[in-house]
């Protein structure tokens, strides 16, 4: 039999982004399928079958709507009951087709009571207790661990850039040999480098702190987990690292949820136990010199921690399943960092998999299948396991309060950021790709927004939306890999016709007199309407660049727009400007177009 997309709800056609079973894999009823994502949501869609599936119909990129076949199934009978629809909202809902839990009701009394209590402290919980604060509500913020800040702020975006700029500053000082200035070999004091990247956590973590009590928003630490849609169970937790649980419990009761309890680092279960096996977090402790390591995974997250760890003396190796490194950014701007960091690596294995490793005195022996697959098993030092996030949507009682949760966590919201429960909403991580803070902040804000608009009768704030076109991404390694809106790739792919507007580094000023110009600006504008649609950069500082092209994407600029906006000199963020121009044919910075 063939599984087809089911309504979906208000949209025409959205994008495969995911797919999550294979040929011959069993499925069950409810089981998820794909993951798709409009331009205000992504989704999961399950099986309305059981059975092993024959073949699979759908593919990365493509445009499905209701009807669409993803699969044929050679079936095994039981049909799933026609799914329930959401519980209603005010806009729209993208909430997955799937079956609602049965809620709780919690009888008992609350300790306090909040007009919100948001369930998780990191970029995307504080950011919405903040904001909702401000706007007058009574607030509690729930978190586990003895700082604000989630994983963003004390394992993830900012202790890694402290410690890639310290990379940065090394392999700068390395390359300025080449420019008549030469320094002595860097002596590394690994405890002072720890820290100073704890000095900068704790710096911004502290901060958060301030601006919750001057806001007045009550923080309570500990465990939180969802008793009924009014009602959160809180297990106080101590100590200045983990969550040990002190056995002290209170129910704090709210008018309004949001839950922003994040992810997680996805462990390998075939992996021992082993101190020299870690994940982004363990990496970031920098407890074990490691001569040789291997990264597990060849997204943003382990180049970024492989980059550090080899200009402190690392020879890598990378294991990656699909056929690229860096998988959703442009293959010419991912080409360029692969050749400017050659050195860094002895084997990139491509379409490989991991699949055993052991432990041994020696160090782990890791054994891995596929094109790129060493014969025998290979010796490291240190093991970095990066090989995605899983969001944590199942371990915080969401059953109780009748919240939706798919099969790996994640958490359906609409535009608003409301689950299928009208008093819960959720953010970040947890509801969906791209797991990236600037995502989980602007999700806040839309949330705390129509939360403050529902309890203080405000008609305008009622109607905020997550609206954003699109969301950039930045791999901050060596050099900066950044993209926003649509790829060139992807554009191929779907058959959008696009102008390009190419400015290559070796004719920026700026770059050149760096000493660093293998880089370069790429813009996209759509054929027809000369709106740009996406960019990318690959160079020194792209990260702090791509902003522009996002912003140029939201209000809808053309080529000339761009191009005729003074940019200083002589910048990086000057390519921007000349690649526009080169889009329009007016640049005087690269040889002449070839009249046809
Ligand atoms: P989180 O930051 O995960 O916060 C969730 C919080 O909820 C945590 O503090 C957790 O302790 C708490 N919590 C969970 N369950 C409970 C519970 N039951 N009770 C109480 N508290 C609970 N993103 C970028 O945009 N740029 C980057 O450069 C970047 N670099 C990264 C580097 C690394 C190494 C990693 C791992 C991630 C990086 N990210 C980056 C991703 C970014 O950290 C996440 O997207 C972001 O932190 C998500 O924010 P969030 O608020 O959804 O959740």
């Amino acid at each position: 039999m063939e599984v087809q997309v089911p309504d979906i709800g208000d949209f025409d056609e959205v994008g495969v982004i995911e797919v999550l079973v294979k040929a011959g894999d069993t499925v069950k009823v409810e089981q998820s399928l794909i993951t798709v994502e409009s331009d205000k949501a992504s989704m999961e869609i399950p099986s309305s079958a059981a059975g092993v599936v024959k073949e699979i119909k759908v593919k990365l990129g493509d445009k499905v709507a209701k009807g669409s076949v993803i699969l044929s199934l050679e079936s095994e009978g039981a049909t799933a009951p026609a799914p329930a629809p959401a519980a209603p909202a005010p806009v729209p809902a993208a909430a997955a087709p799937v079956q609602a839990p049965a809620a709780a009701t919690y009888s008992g009394n609350a300790d306090q009571a909040f007009d919100l209590v948001v369930l998780g402290g990191g970029p995307g919980g504080y950011s919405a207790a903040f904001r909702a604060a401000d706007l007058g509500l009574k607030v509690a913020l729930v978190e586990r661990y003895a700082t604000l800040g989630g994983v963003c702020l004390n394992v993830g975006c900012i202790p890694s850039k402290a410690l890639l700029h310290v990379a940065a500053v090394m392999d700068e000082v390395n390359h300025m040999a080449d420019l008549g200035v030469k320094f002595g070999e860097p002596e590394v004091d690994i405890d002072k480098l720890r820290a100073h990247k704890n000095k900068v956590t704790g710096k911004l973590t502290g901060g958060l702190a301030a601006m919750a009590k001057m806001r007045k928003v009550t923080v309570l630490r500990g465990v939180g987990s969802l008793l009924d849609a009014q009602h959160l169970k809180v297990e106080a937790t101590e100590g200045a690292v983990g969550q040990a649980k002190t056995g002290a419990v209170q129910t704090v009761a709210f008018k309004r949820l949001i839950i922003a309890a994040g992810s997680q680092a996805v462990r390998l279960p075939f992996l021992p136990d082993d101190p020299r096996i870690v994940d982004s977090t363990g990496a970031l402790e920098m407890q074990v010199e490691a001569e040789k390591m291997l990264i597990v995974g060849g997204g943003i997250i382990g180049l970024e921690m492989g980059t550090v760890y080899s200009t402190l003396g690392s020879r890598l190796d990378v294991v990656e399943m699909l056929p690229t490194l860096m998988t959703g950014a442009d293959r010419d701007l991912v080409k360029v960092w692969q050749k400017f960091n050659a050195y860094r690596f002895d084997n990139i294995m491509l379409n490989t998999k991991t699949v055993g490793a052991e432990a041994k005195p020696d160090g782990i022996w890791v054994t891995f299948e596929g094109e790129g697959a060493p014969k025998e098993p290979q010796r490291y030092d240190l093991v970095l396991q990066a090989v995605g996030r899983t969001p944590n949507g199942k371990k915080i009682g969401a059953e109780n309060a009748g919240v939706v949760v798919t099969d790996r966590g994640f958490i359906p919201v609409d535009v608003q950021m409301r689950t299928n429960v009208p008093s819960v909403f959720a953010i970040g991580d947890i509801v969906g790709q791209p797991m990236l803070a600037h995502k989980a902040v602007h999700e806040g804000h839309v949330a705390a927004e129509v939360i403050a608009g529902e309890l203080l009768g405000d008609e305008k704030l009622k109607k905020s939306q997550f609206d954003a076109r699109v969301i950039p991404s930045v791999a901050y390694t060596d050099p900066e890999v950044a993209w926003v809106g649509i790829t060139e790739d992807e554009a191929k792919a779907k058959g959008i016709k696009i102008t390009k507007g190419l400015f290559p580094w070796t004719a920026s000023g700026r770059a050149i007199a760096n000493g660093r110009d293998e880089g370069f600006t790429k813009l996209l504008f759509d054929e027809e309407s000369h709106r740009i649609i996406g960019g990318g950069i690959v160079g020194t500082h792209a990260g702090n660049m791509i902003g522009e092209i996002a912003l140029a994407i939201e209000m809808g600029a053309d080529a000339v727009d761009i191009g005729k906006t003074i940019h200083p000199h002589p910048t990086l963020g000057e390519s921007l400007g000349m690649a526009a121009e080169v889009a329009h044919g007016s640049c005087t910075d690269v040889p002449p177009v070839r009249k046809k």
